[in-house]
């Protein structure tokens, strides 16, 4: 008799996930026997639980807070997040425990979809210095773009920029172009072709809050060829993104890149082709509900 596999989201808050709405839609589609869980670990709680982790689960998503933190409890990393210096999906593979990154190709795919143009040469401010804004600013570097991170504790922006110039410079990455980093108090519109949000200001219950204030100086920003995107996916609609519509700018939702990075980690944990649509069309019923 099989055994059903079994997947869990950790995070810290985690209410918010739409991953086991999505892995288990995709596991019914393809007649896969797993079940998909979310579990509330709090910080302090990180250690104990992955030392149960390992007889329990046969992978998960890890998400806010411990994107780089988990890194310590796996026996093995994917050279993307080694690189990347943050995991957001575990493997269970012979008892080991290996460490992936997906948010990257997710973060890249939505923003390709939603520029429709190359990001080689765009100039990108990354509000955020956590496992996510890692990802982004990684997969920017390896794109072309001129980057600034901004974060709210400006020795982890300078730690974060510091990390990447490094690897650009140990991978030769070409377009190389040195990243900036500053406090949120630096936002700037000059030259700012896309603006990503990575912190979880303006997440539920938080959703009036914006990370920075982007109808400040309105008439500077607005034209059409600014973009902002926002990685939080609930609220679809952040307050960053309501001001950036009303100043005319382009915007991108978090919902794509939660998406693909959902279906490159299903691959991972199945080796079978992700069903994009019906993870799709799950994701927009809840979120449009
Ligand atoms: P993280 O590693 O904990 O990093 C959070 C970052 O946000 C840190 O730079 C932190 O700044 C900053 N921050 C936290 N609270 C803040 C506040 N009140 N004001 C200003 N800055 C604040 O988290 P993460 O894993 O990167 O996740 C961040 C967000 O992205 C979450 O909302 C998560 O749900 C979302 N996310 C979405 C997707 C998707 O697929 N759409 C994928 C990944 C993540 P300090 O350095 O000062 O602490």
């Amino acid at each position: 008799m099989s055994v059903a596999k079994k997947y869990c989201v950790i995070g810290h808050p985690v209410a918010h996930s739409l991953s086991p709405e999505v892995q288990n839609a995709a596991f019914e589609k393809l007649g896969i026997e797993a079940v998909f869980e979310k579990v509330d670990v709090q910080p302090d709680e990180l250690g104990a639980f992955m030392h149960r982790f390992r007889s329990v689960y046969d992978g998960c998503n890890v998400t806010i807070p411990h994107k780089e933190k988990v890194i310590e409890y796996l026996d093995e990393l994917s050279d993307d997040a080694r690189l990347i210096g943050a995991v957001n999906v575990v493997v269970t593979e012979n008892g080991r425990l290996i460490g992936h990154n997906t948010d990257r190709y997710g973060a890249m795919t939505a923003l390709a979809e939603g520029l429709c143009g190359k990001m080689n040469g765009k100039n990108v401010i990354v509000l955020g210095a956590g496992g996510a804004a890692r990802a982004l600013v990684y997969g920017c570097l390896r794109a072309g773009a001129n980057i600034t991170i901004l974060n709210r504790t400006l020795a982890n922006a300078k730690t974060l920029a510091d990390a990447f110039n490094q690897i650009r410079k140990d991978e030769n990455i070409e377009n190389f172009h040195v990243i900036k980093y500053g406090s949120l108090d630096d936002w700037n519109v000059e030259q700012c072709d896309l603006l990503v949000n990575t912190t979880p200001v303006g997440m539920e219950p938080g959703i009036d809050s914006a990370p920075i204030d982007i109808l400040h100086g309105r008439s500077e920003i607005s034209r059409t060829n600014f973009t902002v995107m926002d990685i939080i996916y609930r609220p679809l609609f952040t307050k960053l993104l309501r001001d950036a519509q009303e100043i005319g700018a382009k915007i991108i939702t978090g919902d794509t890149m939660f998406l693909h990075q959902a279906a490159r980690a299903f691959e991972l944990w199945t080796g079978q082709k992700a069903p994009l649509e019906i993870m799709r069309k799950i994701l927009t019923k809840e979120l449009f509900v």
